[in-house]
């Protein structure tokens, strides 16, 4: 846990920039044929939360089914995988410190 990547945002709650913490859970949203997975993200002062985005409004075949049931699970593995994956986090507009 002492490895992760330490990520900033401004914060809807705080109204200004602050630290995120990852919080280990996914959300997943699936709407007919169209399924949204984020990783949840916490304010560290207000715990506000914010989503960063795995996949928007993709195809479930297009998904792994392994992957999925780790996102349905909120497998702590897999989160933190996304928790050090820079390029995952400049995707979402992070900013690494
Ligand atoms: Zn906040």
């Amino acid at each position: 846990m002492s490895l992760m990547q330490h990520v900033y945002h401004k914060c809807g709650g705080c109204g200004k920039k602050q630290e995120f913490v990852n919080s280990g859970k996914f959300r997943v949203n699936a709407n007919g044929n169209k399924v949204d997975v984020w990783l949840i993200y916490r304010c560290k002062k207000c715990k506000h939360s914010w989503n960063l985005t795995i996949f928007e409004r993709t195809k479930p075949s297009r998904i792994p089914s392994d992957l999925y049931e780790l996102f349905l699970e909120n497998d702590e593995e897999t989160a933190l995988q996304y928790g050090n994956d820079i390029e995952f986090l400049k995707r979402n507009n992070a900013e690494l410190k």
